[in-house]
Formats: C-alpha cells, structure tokens, sequence
C-alpha cells in the first residue's frame, strides 16, 4: 500500500492534533516498533480490520479480556438486553450479585469481592486494602511486572536493597514511592534479604504470577513457593495480580495452576480484570472475608466507584465466564495456543532463527533468545531491530502481536487450526529474512 493510500495516516495525523500521541494508551502508538497504528474500523471472531478494511488475525484480543474471540452470540445477546435495560443506576443490581457469586465460585481463595472498573483501580485499591489491613506501609513488588499506573506502583528499582525504588514517571515524587520496594523476579535469595531487612514493616508482596507485561515470564515455583512462606511468617499478604491471567490461563487462574505445584498455595487478595469484563470496563479485587471486611462501608478503609458493578459491563462478563466455564473449554483453548507456540517455533528452528516460547492456557509469549528469560533484564537482551522486523514482516501479512516485546499474546477459543497455520507460514516467510 502506497502511503497515499493509506487510510491510516490522515486519522493518525488527525488524532495527533487532539490526542496525546494520537493515542489513549501509549502502547498502541506503534512507538517502538516505528510506523503508523492501524485504527481498527470493526472486529469479528479471531480477526479485525483497520481503516483499509484490511483483515488481521487478532493475537492481543484487546490485551486479553477477548478471550471468546470478537461479537460471540451469547455476549452480544447478554449486552444488547442489558443495555436496553439501563445503562448505569448507581444502585446495586442482582447483576452483580451474580456475577461475585460466579467468580467466587471458580477462585476459592476469595470469599468476598469488590468490583471496579479498571485493572488500574483495582491494583490501587488492593494495596490500600493490604496497607489499611496490616498497619503497615511498606509493600515489595517487581522488576517488569506492570500492576496499572497508580503512583506508588510506577517504580523501577533503586541502587541497593536498603533504598527504595525510583518513580518511573515524571509527576510522582519521591515521598510517594519511598515505601515502594522493587525487586528482581524470580530472584530468591533478594527476595529472602529484602524480608530479613523489611519484614516487619511490609504490608504485602505483589506479583503477577505469571508476568505477561515482561513478554511471557512465570514465576519459579520455588520462587512463588518462598514468597507464599515469607509472607506467612513476616505477617504481609501476598496478593497476586491476575489481571491478566485471570481466567485467561486456567478457569481456577494462575493461582490454581501454582496449587498443583505447591499444596494448599493461596494468594491473601486476588487482583482481576480484563476477561472478567469480557471486553468491557471491569475489574475486582477479592480475598477472605477477614481481610475484606477492613473496606468501606464495614471498614475504615475507603473505596467507591460511580459506575462500579456497571451493570452493561457486568452482563458482559457473566456471559463471558459462563462461556468459559463450559467443559472442555480450557482444554481446547490450551491445545491452539499450545499449537501456535509450536509451530512459531519449529518455523524459527527450521530458518535457524534463536528462539523459545511458552504458554499457559490462552497466552503465549515469544521471544528471539535461545532459552526463556526468567526476569526483566534477561527480557531486555532481546534485539529490538529484529524483534521490530518481525513485527512489520507479520503484521504486512495480516497477523497483528502486540507492537512491543514487552507484551504477551493472546488465543481466543474463536481462532481456528487455519488460522494457526496461516500465523505459521506468515512467521516462517519473516523468519527467513531475519
Ligand atoms: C492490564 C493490567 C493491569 C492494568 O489494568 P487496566 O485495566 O489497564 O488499568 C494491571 N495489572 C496487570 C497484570 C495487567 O496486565
């Protein structure tokens, strides 16, 4: 396509004029990997089409929540009824009810749950819970892991263990992120200093069980296993962030996957969102009634949200869980995205192009290094230039990833084996030329 042709350079020229960056979500400018966004005109199933009207396998699925694949039936059917309804009240709603009682009801570890309307939000609110739950101020968290932008969460680390991080955005000050301790994932014996030297004084360890904001990195089990121990014995909570891998990697979450590993592991709070709102605005925090009860109204730990439990978004993501919940779903969901990875890779092996990959249910992560990294830095190895060609080289052949290494991918129950084999031919073509 000649750029004169190109219908998505005037909107991005347009949108630049009102929108920082053109953009509502600095990810989506195409900044790292260079060229213009694709504006997305319409999505259907495993696919969407930009402004072109080109056609794109779809592997972000909006970063996770579309995890039936775009304009499923039973969702469709589930909005439009609720939407002629109402579209917000501002009081509660059987909804809602019905939508903790499902949720609830497939992570045990939670007994109560608050509903939002963000992954931000949530993330935000789980740490005020933790603080306003323990009296203590001070929380670790880790290199690589993304838990929304709240203030005290943009840290990067500091020189040592005994300094606290450094705020990763202009705009938060210093004091804001003073408690803020940054860690490296997957890294025991730091973890075990950190708890000698804070132990005391943590409010609560916060993790993305299996990072997806680092590309695909999981945590150890013997690392997950250590903080899980450090956390019960120091007195802090261990709350996993499973926005992402929220019913994206197993029906049970990450955290069930972690209780095959290590007995009887639970997190203290669960963080959720993206396919709990099944593409719409929504998101939870949740743990045991004991902890749950410190909020607001029965605690003094405060917390509100005008269109919380919105109840178009929470149609949404009943009818999104009740899908998911159906038998056999995991299991097929699994083996595609199993088939992607292994495709990719034997593509990469047969043009001799270093690579490894894994997954875990619905998502996958890639990366152009010879073994998997097991943290952020390990991630940073990769050659952006090549990663960039590969980006372009699929993304000309109507196969959209996300447009930064840092991310990972996502398999809806809508893609097909055909599909995955038109993503695999596409991927051998680039790989040769890399
Ligand atoms: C997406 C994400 C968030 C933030 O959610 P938003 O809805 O974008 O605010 C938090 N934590 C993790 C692990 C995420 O993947």
């Amino acid at each position: 396509m000649t750029p004169s042709t190109d219908l998505n350079i005037p909107l991005f020229e347009r949108a630049k004029a009102l929108i920082p960056g053109g953009v509502n979500s600095p990810v989506r400018a195409f900044k790292a990997v260079g060229g213009t966004p694709r504006f997305i005109k319409r999505a259907q199933g495993a696919y969407f089409w930009d402004a072109n009207d080109q056609r794109f396998i779809d592997y972000i699925g909006s970063w996770g929540p579309m995890i039936l694949g775009h304009g499923h039936p039973a969702v469709l059917e589930a909005v439009q009824k609720a939407a002629l309804e109402g579209f917000s009240f501002g009081a509660p709603t059987e909804r809602e009810v019905e939508l903790a009682e499902e949720i609830l009801g497939l992570v045990p570890s939670m007994e109560m749950i608050r509903l939002v309307s963000s992954g931000t939000e949530a993330g935000m609110s789980a740490i005020r819970l933790a603080r306003g739950a323990t009296g203590r101020s001070k929380f670790i968290k880790f290199e690589g892991c993304y838990h929304g932008h709240a203030d005290s969460l943009l840290v990067k680390a500091g020189s040592g263990l005994a300094t606290f991080g450094n705020a990763t955005s202009a705009g938060v000050p210093p004091e804001v992120v003073q408690h803020t301790i940054v860690l490296e994932y997957n890294n025991v014996a730091q973890l075990e200093e950190a708890f000698a030297l804070h132990g005391k004084e943590l409010a609560c360890v916060m993790i993305e069980p299996i990072a997806g904001n680092m590309n695909l990195v999981r945590a150890s089990v013997p690392f997950m296993k250590r903080c899980r121990e450090l956390c019960a014995e120091y007195g802090a909570l261990l709350v996993l962030d499973e926005v992402m891998t929220g019913f994206r990697v197993a029906l049970g979450s990450a955290q069930s996957v972690y209780a095959k590993a290590i007995p009887g592991f639970k997190p203290d709070i669960t963080v959720l969102g993206k396919v709990i709102g099944g593409g719409m605005p929504l998101a939870a925090f949740g743990g045991p009634r004991a902890i749950m009860e410190h909020l607001a109204p029965l605690g003094a730990v405060y917390q509100a949200g005008t269109l919380s439990g919105n109840p178009v978004a929470t149609a949404c993501g009943l009818a999104t869980l009740r899908e998911i919940k159906k038998p056999g779903f995991f299991d097929a969901l699994s083996a595609r995205t199993r088939s992607l990875v292994d495709g990719l890779s034997a593509a990469a092996a047969a043009e001799g192009v270093p690579f490894s990959a894994d997954c875990e249910g619905g998502m996958f992560g890639f990366f152009l290094l010879p073994e998997l990294p097991q943290n952020y830095a390990q991630v940073l190895k990769t050659d952006n230039a090549r990663f960039n060609t590969l980006f372009h080289g699929l993304l000309d052949r109507g196969v959209y990833i996300a447009p930064a290494l840092y991310e990972a991918g996502f398999v809806s129950s809508a893609h097909t084996a055909d599909d995955i084999d038109a993503t695999v031919a596409a991927a051998r073509e680039v790989f040769k030329a890399l």
